[in-house]
């Protein structure tokens, strides 16, 4: 299967290697969905390959698979509590929460 460039993969799941929270965007992803650290990309990012995941949260808006992504893990509520703290970083978040739920990669 090959990569939509959907950038769902680089917004929904918490990545260690980047401290990115669940459900927050990188910080690293472009305009056009594209990673602007391409070449340099930790090798969490680089592993990643596309699967039946990216086709069950197919939709025509990054919002909408993003969302679709977080329903699939019923991340829904802590994707929620995240965006209400303003977290910008996945140790922060939880630690203040206690959680250990929700890592895809
Ligand atoms: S570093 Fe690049 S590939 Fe990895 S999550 Fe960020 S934008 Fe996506």
């Amino acid at each position: 299967m090959d990569c939509a460039r959907c950038g769902t993969c680089c917004v929904a799941p918490d990545i260690s290697a980047l401290d990115k929270p669940l459900g927050v965007r990188c910080v690293h992803l472009g305009p056009d969905l594209l990673c602007t650290v391409y070449e340099r990309r930790p090798e969490i990012c680089r592993a990643h390959r596309p699967d039946s995941l990216c086709r069950a949260v197919s939709a025509p808006t990054l919002e909408e698979r993003v969302a679709k992504y977080l329903a699939l893990f019923g991340l829904e509520a802590e994707a929620r509590q995240v965006a209400r703290d303003g977290t910008r970083s996945m140790r922060q978040a939880r630690a203040s929460r206690g959680s250990t739920r929700g890592e895809r990669r």
